[in-house]
């Protein structure tokens, strides 16, 4: 109970915003990655970004917590975000009340992630078409739709667009 209400509070210091818990310990530096964080700067000026690392937890052990103060994380990028850690849960706070958010695998990811592949028609110099990739849910695996070039989960991280 003492790790819940250690929890809570933490939600609690944001009046806007999105907290992103049960990171694997040590990978809330990929979390910003994954969703951009970084790029707050230009989109949110006033937006601010907390990593937490390594803070204990009843569930997984230990974990970590990205705790983003002005800003609403997109789902879809929430998504995206569980295919590389399915533990991840997703809380948003409007004027101080949580509501949480489940992440789920996508059937389809469009314009997000880019194809490996340099000759795929979505990486063309000129007019290039909107990356996307169907989702292999047993094979944790995303599938180019133009030139079926094949993605793993966990290196989706590498291939974000930025
Ligand atoms: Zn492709």
């Amino acid at each position: 109970m003492a790790e819940k209400g250690k929890d809570h509070l933490l939600v609690n210091k944001i009046g806007e915003g999105t907290v992103i818990d049960h990171i694997p310990d040590w990978k809330a530096e990929t979390v910003v990655q994954v969703l951009r964080l970084d790029k707050l700067a230009r989109m949110q000026a006033d937006a601010s970004v907390a990593t937490l690392q390594n803070v204990t937890s009843g569930k997984l052990g230990r974990k970590d917590i990205v705790k983003v103060d002005g800003w609403h994380v997109d789902e879809k990028d929430a998504d995206i975000l569980s295919l590389v850690f399915p533990s991840i849960t997703v809380n948003y706070i409007e004027e101080g009340q949580v509501s949480k958010y489940q992440p789920k695998v996508p059937d389809t990811i469009e314009g997000r992630i880019r194809c490996p592949e340099l000759g795929c028609i979505s990486n063309a110099e000129r007019e290039p078409v909107v990356s996307r990739f169907a989702t292999l849910k047993h094979e944790r695996l995303l599938q180019c739709r133009y030139c079926d070039t094949l993605i793993s989960f966990d290196s989706v991280p590498d291939h974000v667009r930025t």
